[in-house]
């Protein structure tokens, strides 16, 4: 838990949050400036700062992140398919330092990142 960190904060309860799914290793909430019907933030509960931050000690965080997406698009009814988006450091556009997933879904997507 940092205090300084805001998806820490969220996930410990401090700051309210729209839950979506929570288990032993993951916490996931609704964006709060959705981009798509549906738009949810799957994090670790651990503080990691970003996708360059996994290493060997701290991957089941990521695996566990993912066996919760599959879950979360299941109870959402992303039966079509949806995206997984992961936005790394400055250049990669990330705004909160700590890990997490967007699942992006609900409406048909272009085929194109940028
Ligand atoms: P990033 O740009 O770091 O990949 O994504 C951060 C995401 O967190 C943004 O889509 C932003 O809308 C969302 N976000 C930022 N602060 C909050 C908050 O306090 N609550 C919720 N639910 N989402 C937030
Ligand atoms: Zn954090």
């Amino acid at each position: 838990m940092d205090s300084n960190c805001i998806f820490c904060r969220i996930i410990a309860g401090d700051i309210p949050s729209s839950k979506v799914y929570e288990d032993e290793y993951v916490y996931a909430f609704r964006d709060i400036n959705p981009q798509a019907p549906v738009h949810i933030l799957v994090c670790p509960k651990e503080h990691i700062a970003c996708a360059d931050a996994v290493n060997a000690e701290n991957s089941v965080h990521v695996a566990k992140i993912f066996e919760a997406i599959a879950k979360i698009a299941k109870a959402e009814g992303l039966t079509n398919g949806y995206r997984v988006i992961n936005n790394c450091g400055e250049d990669g556009g990330q705004t909160v330092m700590h890990l997490h997933f967007h699942i992006i879904g609900g409406i048909k997507l272009g085929e194109k990142i940028l």
